[in-house]
């Protein structure tokens, strides 16, 4: 790969991950980054990333961002497609390839078909290309889905199940989840909008039916507690007995009153504290039937930072316009661009 220039927008947990991987590559220069808050403007990319410094200032000023010509932009902002399409359509008008993690963005006709059509003509138009990517949606409950079809001569159903620790993350995923909170207060926060469970369940079984070509007339997602037995504690939260400790959240697609995809993701902290094993598994009715588990889970952050820098070359040569994962080939680790191997 000739060397590419990247822009990194956003420096949360995910942005600065994908600065450390970049940084330690060869043939990609981080040549920009943009962040939204005002005290890491001016600073050192190096150093927000926790390596030396790199010669890179932070800037909020997108404008600012984009002199540096970027070849393509990381964007690690917002999970919703309404949220993240300004940004899209700024690296596009500006000739950047786009790789983004918000969820919505992996199948984001399933969010908004207008602005995802709109997305798709402004990427032809100027000779770049699109991706939404991510460890769930992105890959686990979808593309490693697809890809494990593809020694099958039939496909009758599809069961995906991701069980992870939500441990590591912090308190805005504490509230989306409900963890901490009672069995009664998490219907209310349900009720209200504030507790969502995971975002991405119809991104994944409209990839999933799309590669298959199945056409689904129904999606029913349910959300209810994970209520604990034990005390729970992390670094943001204590589950008190009784309290909830994680949603488990559940999709089903059907044609015609036939369920043909069933995906669960049961997201709870320290699921060690009641033996649970945490873990990835897939099953497919077929021809022939495949199982597939992979335990203890992927981790989230690391993989969502490994796939969405991963997939670098294969969006700088991928076709112009809004693309799926199911569209690209398969994707691969970039082990041979490591520095000092
Ligand atoms: P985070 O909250 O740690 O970081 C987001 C960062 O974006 C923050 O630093 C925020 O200040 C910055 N930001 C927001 N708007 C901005 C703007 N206009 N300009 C510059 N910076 C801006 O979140 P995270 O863990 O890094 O994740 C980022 C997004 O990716 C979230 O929406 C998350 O839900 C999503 N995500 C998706 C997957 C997946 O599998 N698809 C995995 C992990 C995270």
């Amino acid at each position: 790969m000739s060397e590419v220039r990247v822009l990194i927008w956003g420096l949360g947990a995910m942005g600065s991950g994908m600065a450390r991987m970049l940084l330690s590559m060869e043939n990609v220069r981080v040549v920009a980054a943009i962040a939204r808050r005002s005290e890491k403007a001016g600073r050192d990319l190096g150093e927000i990333a926790g390596l030396s410094p790199v010669g890179v200032k932070v800037t909020t000023d997108p404008e600012e961002a984009f002199h540096s010509k970027p070849d393509l932009a990381l964007i690690a902002t917002h999970s919703s497609v309404k949220e993240v399409a300004p940004q899209i359509k700024h690296a596009l008008k500006e000739h950047a390839d786009v790789i983004t993690i918000a969820e919505e963005m992996a199948y984001p006709w399933a969010a908004s078909e207008e602005l995802s059509n709109e997305i798709d003509r402004l990427a032809r138009k100027q000779g770049n290309t699109v991706l939404g990517t991510g460890i769930n949606p992105g890959f686990i409950l979808d593309t490693l889905i697809i890809a494990l079809t593809g020694i099958c001569r039939e496909v009758r159903h599809i069961h995906g199940k991701r069980v992870n620790n939500l441990a590591p993350f912090g308190p805005t995923v504490m509230r989306t989840q409900g963890v901490g909170v009672t069995p009664e207060e998490f219907a209310a926060g349900l009720e209200s909008g504030e507790i969502v469970g995971h975002i991405g369940f119809r991104q994944s079984v409209m990839l999933i039916s799309k590669a298959l070509g199945w056409e689904i007339d129904d999606i029913v997602e349910e959300r209810e507690p994970i209520v604990s037995r034990v005390e729970r504690k992390t670094k943001y939260v204590t589950v008190a007995p009784g309290n909830v400790a994680g949603c488990r959240h559940t999709a089903r697609a059907y044609r015609g009153g036939k369920e043909l995809i069933f995906l669960e993701h049961p997201q709870q902290v320290c699921p060690e504290d009641e033996d649970i094993n945490t873990g990835d598994y897939i099953a497919i009715d077929g021809d022939p039937p495949v199982k597939m588990a992979i335990e203890p889970e992927i981790p989230g952050g690391i993989g969502t930072i490994a796939i969405a820098v991963n997939m670098i070359p294969l969006v700088i040569n991928g076709p112009r316009g809004l693309v799926t994962m199911a569209d690209l080939p398969v994707p691969r680790g970039l082990p041979g661009l490591i520095k000092n191997q």
